[in-house]
């Protein structure tokens, strides 16, 4: 069984929209697990404090690095994956998507206010992992976003596994376009070559598609798939 610890100050978002539908058909069979830390629960004060202001000036706070690295202690086993989603991090993609879902556990921390205090990121070995390239108020939308794209990897949360392997980024291209019937709709009817019934002449079309569709949207991904 694959578990997610999530680490948050927002216990009560999870497991939101990851326990419904197959997510939550699958939950319920074992094949994943959600467990939240509240992350205020460690806080050794009587307020409860889990922020304080930061060394160097500046308007935001910061989430306590004794608070934090308590929740952790008393949560984790030895050699456990944990990573705190952060702006800063490696960004999220397709393959450590795959990476994960062979993990046996992942911890997600969810920081909030301005972040976490950088010492403990070293010295609980903390890899960072960003979503993209803007600013959320809080890590959760971004477990979140991780989550789900993990969780359709795990065998038998999808029912149609061959799914999973015509995506997007499987083979470095984005998809083609995809139609279903009715087959004529507001006067527009589907490509002829996917009504043919010719197996290599759709794979042909769809794979001229892909291509066509990546140059133009992402040359990133277009230099990439050249060089290979
Ligand atoms: N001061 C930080 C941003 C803090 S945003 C900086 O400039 O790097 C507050 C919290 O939201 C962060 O602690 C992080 O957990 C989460 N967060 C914000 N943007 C994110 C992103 N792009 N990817 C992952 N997590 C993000």
């Amino acid at each position: 069984m694959f578990l997610a610890r999530i680490f948050t100050l927002y216990p009560e978002f999870f497991p939101g929209p990851l326990g419904k539908g197959l997510y939550g058909k699958a939950l319920s069979e074992k094949i994943w697990k959600l467990d939240t830390v509240n992350i205020r629960d460690y806080a050794t004060d009587k307020h409860k404090t889990v922020d304080d202001t930061t060394y160097g000036g500046g308007s935001g706070m910061l989430i306590k690095p004794d608070v934090l690295a308590n929740s952790l202690d008393s949560n984790l086993n030895s050699n456990e994956k944990i990573i705190y989603l952060s702006p800063k991090g490696k960004l999220f993609n397709q393959e450590l998507a795959k990476k994960l879902c062979k993990e046996k556990t992942i911890n997600l921390i969810c920081g909030h206010f301005e972040g976490v205090d950088q010492r403990v990121i070293e010295s609980r070995n903390i890899e960072e992992v960003s979503i993209g390239d803007f600013i959320l108020s809080g890590g959760e939308s971004a477990a979140f976003v991780m989550l789900d794209s993990i969780i359709r990897l795990l065998p038998g949360v999808l029912g149609n596994e061959i799914s999973v392997e015509e995506e997007s980024f499987e083979n470095g291209l984005l998809e083609y376009p995809q139609y279903t019937k009715p087959q004529i709709w507001e006067k527009k009817t589907v490509p002829d070559v996917l009504l043919s019934g010719d197996h290599a002449k759709i794979k042909d079309w769809r794979l001229s598609q892909s291509e066509a569709i990546t140059r133009d949207r992402r040359p990133d991904l277009w230099q990439k798939y050249k060089k290979n």
